[in-house]
């Protein structure tokens, strides 16, 4: 028989050394599992501090792994820059405002008219034209005669209205946008245009100037080729064009530049887009300073 004693205190010792080794080797073994799914979720998503990473600080971002380094480069993480290019023809409508439509159609694009009163059935039918093909229609005064136009404020406000009268009578659309004849600050009216300005700023009437033009409005008929010329050299280094084209029986030439300057406007980035009066803002101001 083994003496009790002996057995006993070697016993103890044996089991001394597996009460001290035992929580060890489970600490070794053992992987902590969350209580659920979720809570493993969470601890993937969210890093150990709440952080807030600017596009800066993320750019800087560099993780190494066992398979290598990832690195984000800061220019995969810029939004790119929109261009935006606005066609806008004045003056119409014209005998050529059909052809211009039909370009417009063909490329898919949309423009802006700033049209005048123009009487006759078949100009009735190119306002009705220009509205129903989805173009904006804008009013570029009743009569675009300078003297007439800006002979006093009330005079002003009487041509806005007869001309908005006329094209809502024609389209059923009530034109609200502005071009000012010769442009906001041109040196044709009588009174300083400051004053006609005011007029459509208090009754949040917005108007557009241009900071692109083809050059057709002189008198001397300029070919197609330079036409195009002049409104691409004028799009560079800006990333939102307004160009200003004439709609006018005379301007044949801009009728035959529109599909290089299309073209051409397409090749550089740009999106072509209508002014858009459902969203004013959408659109960005052009104005004279
Ligand atoms: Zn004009």
């Amino acid at each position: 028989m083994v003496p009790m004693k002996k057995f006993t205190a070697k016993k103890m010792r044996i089991l001394g050394i597996i009460l001290v080794l035992f929580p060890m080797l489970c600490r070794l073994m053992t992987v902590p599992v969350s209580s659920n799914e979720s809570e493993v979720l969470a601890s993937i998503a969210l890093p150990k501090e709440s952080t807030v990473l600017t596009e800066a600080s993320a750019a800087d971002i560099s993780v190494t792994g066992t398979t290598g380094t990832l690195v984000l480069d800061q220019e995969l993480l810029e939004v790119p820059v929109i261009k935006r290019a606005y066609l806008t023809f004045d003056d119409g409508p014209s005998p050529n405002t059909d052809q211009i439509l039909d370009i417009l159609n063909l490329y898919g694009v949309k423009a802006t008219f700033f049209v005048n009163n123009k009487e006759g059935e078949e100009n009735i039918l190119r306002y009705q034209r220009i509205v129903n093909e989805g173009h904006t229609i804008g009013l570029h005064s009743s009569t675009h005669i300078y003297r007439q136009v800006y002979q006093s404020e009330q005079a002003f406000v009487a041509d806005y209205l007869t001309n908005q009268a006329y094209i809502a009578q024609i389209t059923g659309v009530t034109p609200v946008i502005y071009r000012f004849p010769g442009g906001s600050n041109n040196s044709v009216s009588k009174l300083d245009t400051s004053v006609f300005i005011n007029i459509l700023n208090q009754n949040g009437i917005p108007y557009y100037d241009w900071n692109a033009y083809v050059g057709d409005a002189v008198k001397n008929i300029r070919s197609a080729k330079q036409l195009t010329e002049n409104a691409l050299n004028g799009c560079n280094g800006k990333n939102d064009v307004m160009i200003l084209l004439h709609d006018l029986t005379e301007k044949k030439t801009t009728v035959e530049a529109l599909p290089a300057i299309i073209e051409g406007l397409i090749e550089r980035g740009y999106v072509i887009l209508p002014i858009d009066t459902s969203v004013p803002s959408s659109t960005p101001t052009f104005h004279f300073k």
